[in-house]
């Protein structure tokens, strides 16, 4: 198995629990996976915390409190570790460890895995929880390395934090990571330069602390909670205005948007069930979006800058925040909008842009992932007949169900591309697919298997029908991670499957339930 995050920790609980040996290699120092190594300022989840966390026990959840409706980095990785305690994770994980490669003989269906501490360990099975959001991305600005300064990237932020008192700080990217940080490193900083290149939407958070009462009240009715939520769109307790957007009057949609608004965060865009399929109802929401976004800006100029005009509200991951667009006001902050002025390079001293060059302290980048299929592609997995995943997925990643490829027997991905993995509460997501696989391995073992692949048709039209499924929204009208549109040179294809969890999680538990329609049984050699 590799990774020990959100994903991994289950797995190596589960499979430990069914009577497998398990081992771990993880990169990083410790647990947590993205909450390890994402600690800028303001890092929180924007899934709802009592959501996002384990649901497989009840006494984790019932044990375990929630201190704010959206939770910190550092108590999400309070969370994760105290999991990683209660159930004994640690002594099956080699940590400081990266997987390099992993290679499969067809013979003995067996994968020899290794590592960049020279190790080689053979396997019936792998597991790759390497995480959709884990290999950042750092662009090549020329001159980078010239910078004399102090260098900061969201996901590698350091242990001890950092502190911008007094400095000139520039920010490049105005992603969830960027939105998140900018407004307290604006506190903090003498002077703050925000290099936007694409407007964000964003939503305020709404996030407070959670009552004793509210606490009681979830916990007492968790089962429920977690049967809407499996049941539902994306993995939460959310559900849609029972209306669609232009069957309800201009007084009921205002009404609907006003109290998803007050209820804050990424659900927004779904208030109405249609509005990622429909311009019309789509445009419904971005035009309030943008009478309560300019409310909260005192120049309309740079709110002109702010409010994305490129592409329709939710097609790119919504981010949520605290006093995002209200930091602009503020005399210390500065847009400089890289759309108009590109960044053409850094020096020692600060960055040049088409019109002007700013000197700064320090530089924070907050430039996102090679999302979904970056983590796997640093490792030289080869298949079936010496192929490598690289190449097979050279023009786009092909999988059945996001589980695994044909010509990789045994390669279990956890969210990997096409799953609804992103567009889900990934924990959930995490533990759904850890239970398909871990039963998947006992139906093997019960019926005397070597091995599971999917077919080369089963992962064509696994494919294709993800395709068609986003084609059928809004979502390709954008020029997200999710398309990977941000890493140059990427094949341009919808990664996700946008059906719904639910839907998915049907179409998974069909499969399995007839005996994996789409994949080879393998008989042992
Ligand atoms: P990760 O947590 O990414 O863990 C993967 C692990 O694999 C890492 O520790 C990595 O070091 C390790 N690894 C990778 N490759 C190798 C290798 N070759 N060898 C050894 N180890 C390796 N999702 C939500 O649903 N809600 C949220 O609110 C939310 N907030 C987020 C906030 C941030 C800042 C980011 C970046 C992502 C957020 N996400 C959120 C997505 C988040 O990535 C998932 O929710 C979840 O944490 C992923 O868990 P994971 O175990 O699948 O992957
Ligand atoms: P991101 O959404 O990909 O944002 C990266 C930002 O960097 C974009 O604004 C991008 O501009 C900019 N950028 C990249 N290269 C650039 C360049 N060469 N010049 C100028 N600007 C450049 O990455 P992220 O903010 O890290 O978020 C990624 C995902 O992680 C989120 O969508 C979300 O799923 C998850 N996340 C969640 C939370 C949360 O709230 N819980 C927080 C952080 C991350 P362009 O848009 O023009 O490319």
């Amino acid at each position: 198995m590799v990774g020990a995050g959100f994903a991994g920790l289950y797995a190596l609980h589960r499979f430990r629990s069914q009577g497998l040996s398990v081992r771990v290699f993880e990169g990083a120092p410790d647990v947590g996976g993205t909450w390890y190594f994402n600690r800028y300022p303001g890092a929180r989840c924007d899934v709802e915390s009592v959501d996002y966390c384990y649901s497989f026990s009840d006494e984790l959840q019932q044990e375990w409190t929630w201190t704010e409706k959206y939770a910190t980095q550092s108590e999400i990785l309070a969370y994760i570790n105290w999991v990683a305690d209660k159930l004994d994770l640690r002594r099956d994980i080699t940590f400081n460890t990266r997987v390099v490669g992993a290679v499969l003989d067809e013979q003995t269906v067996r994968w020899t895995v290794s590592t960049d501490a020279g190790e080689s360990v053979v396997a019936r099975f792998v597991v790759m929880a390497t995480g959709p959001l884990s290999a950042s991305i750092t662009p090549k600005f020329p001159g980078l390395d010239s910078f004399r300064g102090e260098i900061y990237h969201t996901a590698h932020w350091p242990h001890e934090g950092v502190d911008f008192t007094g400095k000139r700080v520039a920010v490049i990217g105005t992603g969830s990571s960027g939105v998140q940080s900018i407004p307290i490193i604006a506190e903090q900083a003498q002077q703050l330069y925000v290099f936007q290149r694409t407007p964000n939407y964003s939503v305020p958070a709404g996030n407070r602390p959670l009552t004793a009462e509210e606490i009681a009240d979830i916990k007492a009715n968790y089962a429920e909670r977690r049967r809407v939520s499996w049941r539902s769109g994306g993995g939460s307790p959310h559900v849609a205005h029972p209306k669609l957007t232009m069957d309800a009057t201009p007084e009921e949609r205002r009404a609907a948007f006003e109290t998803r608004w007050e209820l804050g965060g990424v659900l927004f865009s779904k208030t109405f069930a249609d509005q990622m399929v429909s311009l019309d109802a789509n445009e419904e929401a971005r035009k309030f979006y943008e009478e309560k976004i300019r409310s909260v800006i005192d120049d309309p100029d740079l709110a002109d800058l702010l409010i994305p005009d490129d592409h329709p509200i939710g097609t790119k991951r919504i981010c949520t925040d605290s006093n995002y667009f209200q930091t602009f006001n503020r005399p210390n902050v500065t847009l400089v909008s890289v759309k108009k002025t590109p960044i053409e390079s850094i020096d020692e001293t600060g960055i040049t842009t088409a019109e002007t060059h700013f000197d700064i302290d320090a530089l924070v980048l907050a430039t996102g992932f090679d999302a979904m299929t970056g983590s796997l592609a640093k490792i030289d997995i080869v298949g079936r007949a010496g192929q490598r995943l690289v190449q097979d997925w050279a023009d786009g990643p092909r999988t059945y169900l996001g589980l695994g490829t044909d010509g990789f027997p045994n390669l279990f991905l956890v969210s990997g591309p096409g799953a609804p993995a992103v567009l889900a509460n990934m924990v959930l997501h995490a533990e759904a697919h850890v239970n398909w696989i871990s039963d998947a391995i006992s139906y093997l073992d019960e019926n005397g298997y070597a091995g599971i692949e999917p077919t080369a048709d089963a992962v064509d039209s696994w494919i294709a029908e993800c395709a068609q499924r986003a084609e059928a929204t809004l979502f390709t009208k954008a020029n997200s991670w999710y398309l990977g549109a941000n890493v140059p040179g990427k094949p341009r294809q919808f990664m996700l499957f946008i059906g719904g969890f639910g839907t998915y999680l049907d179409i998974c538990n069909e499969v399995a339930g007839a005996g994996y329609t789409g994949f080879d049984l393998l008989k042992a050699p």
